[in-house]
């Protein structure tokens, strides 16, 4: 089939590249010139493990055209998916601003011929499908249409696997046409046996946001228990194991941390309250799980803070990682730009490495210096913190790494090590929801832990 994708981000280009691999022809449009323009020459404009590969090769098969024009990718096209950004509103109320969204409907309307599929994937409120086949109506009344919602699932790190391999595929649609079409284009999917979820559109539009609020609510539970934890000395991984292994809870999503972050929880939780409150409803679980984050990552910025002893003006603090979430270069929402604000606010100062994200971390974190490699870092550092879980920072070498420090204080948010060997390598070493371990007290008490 011939299909035009609106957006090239994280999940326009991902969505693009798979479904050129499943043998479609398909165009994908941006109205960034820069972002193109790297892609017409081979480079990919985001990090995500293997889209290099995917994208060259569909490319060099002819199937996969970058373009910054609407013609001739729209009219020739028999499926529209339309996966442009939907941030959270700059009026800070919370709401979606879908803008983009109704800025591509607009455009795709004019260039319309044929009968043509138009697709949100962009996670959008319940109503906007209806909103864009209004505006599509408008724009062109001539125009022969059907509109459908097809939320994406796939995560940041992992979106080639995800889109290929999906847990499910969510078709919301009002037409036999619309879904046959959208079934004809999964068609590899199907064939894999993946399960399919066809629906109405607004059905749809709501399970995007009731997947990632129930999964952020999942975050934030554990995390509560982790602070449980910490005040009666409980082990927070022992518990998640504990109650992960019940197959009705499951053991996804249960690390205690530093608190969610990226492109789309912490705005697709505050559009799920607006969208309850639109409605007359309250949502009061959501709520506390937006609540609970917040505070989480308050909690971390006052956990260093302890560590220093209490005032970390004019320390030096150490940062390994500074992602959302490893294998991505997206700083959107990442918990590390609140906990290092709320840090350097009080006079602290902060380096920091990350294997991706720096480049994206400096416009958002200016006053932070970055260094290359993890142990430059920790020269001379008062304490490390380690915010993303990176491979890179599973296997440190701890010995050179407490050498460097220049007090072997070590806090870990994303609870990577293990407390006594953290100890007897002399680390006073805090984590989240577990006993806080001071190597330095402990070596006289040695082989009595
Ligand atoms: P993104 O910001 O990375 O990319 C959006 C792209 O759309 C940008 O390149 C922008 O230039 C382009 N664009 C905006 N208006 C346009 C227009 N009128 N015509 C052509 N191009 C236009 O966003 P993203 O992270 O890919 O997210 C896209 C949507 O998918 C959002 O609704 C998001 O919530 C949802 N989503 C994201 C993820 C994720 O992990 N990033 C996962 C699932 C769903």
């Amino acid at each position: 089939m011939r299909i035009a994708v609106i957006g090239t981000g994280y999940v326009g280009l991902v969505s693009g590249a798979c479904f050129a691999e499943f043998g479609h022809e398909v165009t994908c449009i941006d109205k960034d010139v820069s972002k193109i323009e790297r892609l017409k020459s081979g480079d990919i404009p985001i990090y995500e493990p293997g889209l290099d590969v995917l994208v060259h090769k569909n490319v060099r098969a002819d199937r996969l055209i970058f373009s910054t024009e609407y013609t001739p990718g729209v009219p020739e096209a028999q499926v529209i998916f339309i996966a442009v950004g939907t941030p959270a509103s700059r009026r800070g109320d919370g709401y979606a601003d879908l803008t983009y969204v109704y800025e591509a409907a607009r455009e795709i309307a004019a260039h319309l011929k044929d009968y043509t599929v138009i697709v949100n994937k962009s996670t959008v409120p319940v109503g906007t499908a209806r909103q864009v086949a209004r505006i599509v109506s408008e724009v062109n009344p001539n125009a022969d249409f059907d509109v459908a919602s097809n939320p994406e699932f796939l995560r940041e790190g992992a979106a080639i696997r995800d889109f290929m391999h999906p847990d499910r595929v969510v078709i919301g649609v009002d037409s036999t046409r619309a879904e046959e079409t959208l079934r004809a284009i999964y068609r590899p999917l199907y064939l894999l046996e993946t399960p399919f979820v066809i629906t109405n559109i607004e059905t749809s539009e709501l399970t995007k946001y009731a997947a990632n609020a129930f999964l952020a609510a999942k975050i934030s539970f554990i995390n509560e228990i982790a602070n449980i934890c910490e005040e009666i000395g409980a082990d927070v991984q022992d518990v998640a194991r504990g109650i992960g292994l019940d197959g009705r809870i499951g053991k996804k999503f249960l690390h205690a941390g530093p608190g969610y972050g990226g492109s789309c929880f912490p705005k697709d939780t505050h559009a799920l309250l607006r969208i309850a409150q639109e409605n007359g409803m309250a949502s009061r679980i959501v709520e506390a799980v937006v609540e609970v984050n917040a505070a989480q990552k308050a909690r971390m910025a006052r956990k260093i803070r302890k560590a220093l002893g209490g005032d970390e003006g004019g320390k030096t603090i150490a940062v390994l990682g500074l992602a959302f979430k490893p294998e991505t270069d997206d700083m959107r929402d990442a918990p590390s730009v609140t906990i290092i604000s709320a840090l350097m606010e009080h006079g602290a100062i902060v380096r920091a490495h990350d294997p991706q994200a720096m480049k994206e971390a400096v416009k958002v974190l200016p006053h932070v210096t970055y260094y290359s490699a993890p142990y430059e870092v920790c020269e001379g550092a008062d304490v490390v913190v380690l915010m993303t879980e990176w491979n890179e920072y599973r296997a440190l070498d701890l010995e050179r790494l407490r050498d460097c420090l220049k007090q072997p204080v070590f806090v870990d948010l994303r609870n990577v090590y293990d407390p006594k060997a953290m100890k007897a390598l002399g680390f006073c070493y805090h984590s989240v929801g577990r006993r806080t371990v001071n190597g330095a007290e402990a070596s006289s008490l040695l082989g009595r832990d």
